[in-house]
């Protein structure tokens, strides 16, 4: 997997410092050298068609963010696998905010994670987070 959104390495160092190296969903605890095995960097907003091939002149951009802190977290197992699969198989609820609509308004900074280690948080794209409201119903509808 390679591509403009796909997570660099500086990134994904500043993902798994935040994370503590453990699964930002169950809180299990991963091993490093193990990426693409038993744990992965979950895009929170998907990369869609756009963000997994390099753009061509005059194709639209992938949207920079996308490769950014604030969309990455850690989660055990691989896109079908573990907490991961059970993210892109969509079994786990919206709100949580592990998944962010590509369609909608807001984007990863915007939407607060229920993370397993620092409860509901805003991710910033700087690695850090603040706490955050847990979302209610009204504002999951807007
Ligand atoms: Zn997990």
């Amino acid at each position: 997997m390679t591509g403009p959104a796909e997570f660099k390495p500086a990134t994904v160092d500043l993902i798994w410092e935040r994370d503590r190296g453990r699964c930002a969903m169950c809180g299990r605890w991963l091993v490093r050298m193990h990426r693409g095995e038993t744990w992965s960097v979950h895009h929170r907003e998907d990369r869609g068609m756009g963000g997994v091939k390099r753009a061509r002149k005059g194709q639209v951009q992938p949207r920079a963010y996308l490769a950014l802190a604030a969309n990455g977290v850690l989660l055990c197992g691989t896109g079908t696998t573990g907490c991961h699969g059970d993210v892109t198989d969509e079994k786990v609820p919206e709100r949580l905010g592990f998944s962010v609509s590509r369609i909608g308004i807001r984007r990863p900074v915007d939407v607060p994670l229920k993370h397993y280690l620092h409860g509901w948080v805003r991710l910033d794209n700087d690695g850090s987070y603040a706490p955050a409201d847990e979302p209610d119903e009204e504002e999951m509808a807007a």
